[in-house]
């Protein structure tokens, strides 16, 4: 169920496509009877949406976040990298999301537009945010390298050590209630472990005042598309502590 959606079929019934797309890409073939809507949560004390943009963003981490941001675009911590670098990735999403994405390092499509993954491999995470009935704006994607390593080749150790500080200083500002790590790389470095990806999964972690998941990364599953399933099963859990039913 990979094909094109809004090719057919009217426009109201173009949401539900495009879920079951969502849901298909994400490995589920099993639906429950009845569609269960995430609870909202209210605006604070009842604010209007017109209202200052400090209101909604305690603590200011949009501003945090934009600094950082001018400190990460101008590093050279690493010089191979700096030096091959189209641009430096920082993050997308909301400074105040209740749930970060932790990928490992930009690919050629990010290198080239500055935003995490946008590639096949994130086309293939946007459509599992989706099938959790989220989108990519209200929760926040980031990587622990900003900088691609050429050949998509796993970061080494020292420029692992060298963003950490970048990476752990985003999840410090937003410090959202909970981090889904995809893959070896992001699930290693964020824990600093050495224990594989299956034996992270399915286990609850803590970081800072954060809740750790840990699921294999969108390109695993482009290889092994039956893994999806199991990249499911650990949403399950996730949505399941956020309170956002399925
Ligand atoms: N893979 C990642 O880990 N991050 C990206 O941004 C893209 C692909």
């Amino acid at each position: 169920m990979d094909g094109p959606s809004g090719t057919s079929g009217s426009p109201a019934a173009r949401p539900l496509r495009q879920r079951l797309e969502s849901l298909a890409a994400a490995g589920v073939s099993d639906l429950p009877g009845r569609r269960m809507r995430r609870a909202k949560t209210p605006p604070a004390g009842g604010t209007p949406a017109a209202v200052p943009a400090a209101v909604g963003d305690p603590g200011g981490r949009s501003e945090l976040l934009r600094v950082l941001q001018v400190e990460v675009a101008g590093c050279g911590r690493c010089a191979g990298l700096a030096r091959t670098r189209t641009q430096t990735v920082f993050g997308s999403g909301s400074p105040t999301a209740r749930l970060c994405f932790l990928g490992e390092a930009p690919g050629a499509d990010e290198d080239a537009s500055g935003v995490p993954f946008v590639g096949r491999a994130g086309q293939l995470l946007t459509k599992i945010i989706e099938a959790c009935t989220l989108s990519r704006d209200e929760v926040y994607i980031l990587n622990v390298l900003k900088c691609r390593p050429p050949d998509n080749r796993t970061p080494s150790p020292e420029e692992t050590a060298n963003c950490r500080g970048y990476f752990e200083r985003q999840l410090e500002i937003i410090a959202p209630e909970f981090i889904c790590c995809l893959g070896t790389t992001a699930a290693q470095a964020l824990l600093e472990t050495d224990e594989t990806i299956g034996k992270l999964r399915k286990r609850w972690f803590t970081w800072r005042s954060s809740q750790v998941i840990c699921t294999y990364h969108p390109s695993y599953l482009l290889r092994n598309p039956a893994a999806k399933r199991d990249v499911w099963d650990d949403m399950k859990l996730l949505m399941a502590r956020l309170g956002v039913r399925l």
